[in-house]
C-alpha cells in the first residue's frame, strides 16, 4: 500500500489529510499520515482573536489525534527538519519537555509527500525584531501576546496608574495588523466587565507601516480609506510612511531617530516561508524560501513532493505567484488531493492551480467589516456591514464543514454561537 505523508495540518494541509483519509485511508487504498509540530489545529486567520482572548481554544482548537481517528488517517506529532529524497523519508526533530526528551528524532518514509507548513514573519533583517517583538504565526505566539497583555492590564489596574497608558505598537498595516489593532480595542472595552478599572482610552495603539497607505495588498483605495477612517474613529493612531530601523525592549526607533515607547510590540510587517526550506533536500526555493512548484503543485525537482499554501510559490499565467492566503491554501489542497489520486491510479497529475481572487475582507472586530468581493470580475464589488461580516465568517464556516463534515460541522457552529451567549466575552487565562 502506498503511503502519503502530509506535513502541516493548517488551512491547507488539514483539508488534504481529511479528504485523503476519507477517500483512501478508510478504504485501505493508501496509508495517509499527517505530521504537525502542534497537537491541535487552530484556524490561523483567527489567531488575532486568540491573542486578545475573544477566541477560546477550548472550543475552537481541534485535536489532530481525535480528528485523525475519525477520518481514516494517522497523526504523528513532530517538527520537520529535513527531507532525504533518495531514501524517500522525512526527518523530524525530537520532542522535548524542557530538558527531557519525550520522543527521539525520527524519520518517516513516504511514497508521496505534501509540504504545507505555512509561513513565518519576515523581519527584513531589522535589528532587535526577533528579540523584542511578538509575532502572530502560531497558537503559542498568540497565547504569549494574550499573557503579556493580561499581565500588563493587571499591573496597570493594581497600580492605579490612571494617568499613564498601556502602549501597544503594531508594525505592518496589512489586514493582520489592522484586524489585530481593532480586536485589542474591543478587548480593552470588554475588560470593564471583569472589574478592571479602566476605559479604552487607557490603551494607546499605534499602527505603523513604511508604505504610504494601509492595506497595500487591497487594490481598491476606497476600502483602505474606509478602514483607516474606522481605525482612527476607534482612537488608533495610524502612522504611514514610517520605517522602523530598530526594535528595543521598551519601544521602537524610526528612521530619523524618533523613539516610540511600547509595552508590547507586534511585528506583522510581512511573511516568508520558514528559512530551513532553503536547505531542505535540494529542492528549488525562491528568495522568500518558498518551495517553487509547477502549476499542479509538484515541486520542480521532485515529482513525488508537492507543496501547497503559504510555503510554496505556485506560478500563475500572468507571471505572478498565488498569494499567501487561506483560500489559496484550501483550494490548492483540494487540487492536490485529486492529483494524488490520479498518480495512485497511474494517471498524470494534470490539474493546475489557477488563482481566482474571490475577494478580500477586513474585519475590524465588532466595529466594522469592509472589503471587495469577486475581485476576478474586474474590480469586484465593494461590500460593508452585515453582508461583509457574514461573508468574512463564511470562510471559517466552510472550513468547519470541510474538516468536521456536515453534521458535526453544523453542530460546531451552533456550539460556537451558543458559547457567545453563555460564556464571558473574553477568555483571560
Ligand atoms: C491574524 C491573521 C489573519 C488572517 N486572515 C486571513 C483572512 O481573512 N483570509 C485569508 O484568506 N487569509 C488570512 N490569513 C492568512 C492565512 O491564515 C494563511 O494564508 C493560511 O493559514 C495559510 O495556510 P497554510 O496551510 O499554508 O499554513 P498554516 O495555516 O499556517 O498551517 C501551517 C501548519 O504547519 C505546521 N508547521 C509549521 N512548521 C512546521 C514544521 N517544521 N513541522 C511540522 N509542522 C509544521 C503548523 O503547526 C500549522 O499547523 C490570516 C493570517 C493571520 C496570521
Amino acid at each position: 500500500m502506498k503511503r502519503i505523508v502530509i506535513v502541516g495540518g493548517g488551512a491547507g494541509g488539514i483539508g488534504v489529510a481529511t479528504r485523503l483519509g476519507r477517500r483512501l485511508g478508510r478504504k485501505k487504498k493508501a496509508e495517509v499520515i499527517l505530521v504537525d509540530m502542534a497537537e491541535n489545529h487552530v484556524w490561523k486567520p483567527l489567531l488575532h482573536e486568540l491573542a486578545t482572548g475573544t477566541l477560546d481554544t477550548g472550543i475552537d482548537a481541534m485535536s489532530f489525534r481525535g480528528h485523525a481517528r475519525a477520518n481514516g488517517y494517522r497523526f504523528q506529532q513532530g517538527r520537520l527538519t529535513g527531507i532525504d529524497r533518495e531514501q524517500r523519508r522525512i526527518e523530524l526533530a525530537p520532542i522535548m519537555d524542557g530538558d527531557q526528551e519525550l520522543l527521539p528524532a525520527r524519520t518517516i518514509a513516504y511514497d508521496y509527500l505534501v509540504v504545507a507548513i505555512g509561513s513565518v514573519a519576515k523581519d527584513f533583517g531589522i535589528p532587535g525584531v526577533q528579540e523584542h517583538c511578538h509575532f502572530l504565526d502560531t497558537t503559542q505566539q498568540a497565547l504569549d501576546i494574550k499573557d503579556t497583555l493580561r499581565k500588563r492590564f493587571l499591573r496597570y489596574a493594581r497600580e492605579e496608574r490612571l494617568s499613564e497608558q498601556v502602549k501597544v505598537i503594531i508594525i505592518g498595516a496589512g489586514a493582520t495588523g489592522a484586524e489585530m489593532a481593532a480586536e485589542m480595542m474591543h478587548a480593552a472595552d470588554q475588560l470593564k466587565g471583569y472589574g478592571f478599572n479602566m476605559d479604552p482610552a487607557m490603551l494607546s495603539i499605534t499602527l505603523i507601516d513604511a508604505a504610504e497607505r494601509i492595506l497595500p495588498q487591497v487594490p481598491r483605495e476606497a476600502i483602505a480609506n474606509s478602514v483607516a477612517r474606522q481605525l482612527e474613529n476607534m482612537g488608533i493612531q495610524v502612522r504611514m510612511g514610517q520605517r522602523v530601523v530598530r526594535a528595543e525592549a521598551d519601544g521602537i526607533v524610526l528612521a530619523g531617530g524618533e523613539k516610540l515607547p511600547s509595552d508590547l510590540t507586534l511585528w506583522a510587517a510581512g511573511i516568508q516561508a520558514p528559512e530551513f526550506l532553503a536547505d531542505i533536500g535540494g529542492l528549488e526555493t525562491n528568495a522568500d524560501h518558498q518551495l517553487v512548484v509547477k502549476p499542479n503543485a509538484q515541486t520542480t525537482r521532485d515529482e513525488r513532493i508537492f507543496a501547497i499554501g503559504d510555503c510554496c510559490a505556485c506560478p500563475q499565467a500572468d507571471g505572478s505567484i498565488a498569494p499567501p492566503r487561506g483560500q489559496v491554501a484550501r483550494q490548492m489542497g483540494h487540487m492536490v488531493v485529486n492529483n494524488l489520486i490520479d498518480l495512485l491510479n497511474d494517471r498524470e497529475p494534470r490539474r493546475e492551480y489557477v488563482y481566482r481572487d474571490l475577494g478580500s475582507l477586513v474585519n475590524l472586530s465588532r466595529f466594522h467589516t469592509v472589503g471587495n468581493l469577486f475581485s476576478f470580475l474586474g474590480g469586484g464589488v465593494m461590500v460593508e456591514g452585515r453582508l461583509a461580516r457574514f461573508t468574512y465568517h463564511s470562510l471559517y464556516r466552510r472550513h468547519l464543514l470541510e474538516v468536521y463534515g456536515l453534521l458535526r460541522g453544523t453542530l460546531m457552529m451552533t456550539v460556537r454561537s451558543l458559547s457567545h451567549f453563555l460564556r464571558p466575552a473574553l477568555k483571560l487565562h
